[in-house]
């Protein structure tokens, strides 16, 4: 078993379910509810800590001084393991896609990271996508020495059972959740204790469903839950924002008072809206939305 958390990183759980009275959703008879993840922890919101905090103990508990993991110029993951590795007393390596980046003023993102002590090294976009090859890997450990390695976005079989607490806490109290999916391993958490999930991709491609599948594979041995993913709503790609999600993202902060994640949040909502419009869910049916951050 793995030693206790220690008090730096504790959250508060579970994750407050709240009452979202939306008429978009009542004029159908439907029920809106919001896990707000984004209140467990204030320097590892929402699934970073739950992807984040098993991967931590299994590297403190293996003796590694120092994580190195993976993100672009704006990853919450990076900006989250950074964080985590102060408060751990772990040594933080980030590996940024794009070697431009290392000539210019650092953004607030990255700045944050290189705050809370995290060491950036920065790549072209062709050795990034060789981050997962064994031998790239090997590359990086003889570069850094001894290393726990994360993945981008930090999803693993353990981020995987992370998540899965996330979907008990749900078990019972929703029909369906909803969640954005960026790398997939909180919806293949999620999925794997809890309701049927519908995942919203925030980039394009259309490779994420194999990635859970795999994600499942890895963690379970095969394949766990029922989920499925709206490819719709990914409006352009990562980090792009329509005029139109800009709009709907600003009115649902209005009416309820949340601030709105652009990224990730704001795609699931204007999704799971549009859903209901179509009549994507019969009536009675109580929807719980996952507020990642
Ligand atoms: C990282 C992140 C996600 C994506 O989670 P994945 O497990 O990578 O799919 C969703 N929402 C927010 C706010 C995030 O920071």
């Amino acid at each position: 078993m793995t030693s206790p958390l220690p008090p730096a990183l504790t959250a508060r759980l579970p994750s407050p379910l709240t009452e979202c009275a939306d008429e978009r959703f009542t004029a159908h008879g439907l029920r809106l509810l919001l896990k707000r993840d984004d209140l467990l922890h204030s320097a590892l919101p929402g699934n970073k800590w739950r992807k984040l905090v098993p991967n931590l103990l299994a590297a403190r508990d293996a003796g590694h001084a120092t994580l190195l993991t993976f993100g672009g110029a704006y990853s919450n993951h990076l900006r989250a393991t950074a964080a985590a590795g102060r408060l751990l007393g772990l040594a933080t390596i980030g590996v940024v896609r794009g070697h431009e980046l290392a000539d210019r003023p650092l953004n607030a993102s990255l700045a944050r990271c290189r705050a809370d002590g995290m060491r950036l090294h920065f790549v072209t976009r062709a050795a990034y996508r060789r981050r997962a090859e064994p031998r790239y890997l090997a590359g990086l450990r003889e570069r850094f020495g001894d290393c726990y390695v994360l993945p981008e976005g930090g999803s693993n079989a353990r981020a995987v059972y992370g998540c899965a607490g996330l979907g008990r806490e749900l078990a019972g109290r929703a029909d369906v959740a909803a969640v954005a999916v960026g790398t997939g391993g909180t919806l293949a958490g999620l999925a794997a204790g809890g309701p049927p999930v519908i995942g919203f991709p925030v980039l394009a491609g259309g490779f994420l469903g194999a990635e859970v599948t795999r994600l499942h594979q890895e963690a379970f041995g095969g394949p766990r839950g029922s989920w499925w993913l709206e490819e719709r709503f990914h409006g352009g790609g990562y980090a792009r924002v329509p005029p139109e999600l800009e709009r709907f993202a600003a009115d649902f902060e209005q009416r309820h008072a949340l601030a709105v994640d652009r990224v990730y949040v704001a795609k699931l909502l204007f999704g799971l809206t549009m859903l209901a419009r179509e009549g994507a869910f019969a009536p009675g049916t109580t929807v719980a939305a996952v507020i990642t951050g």
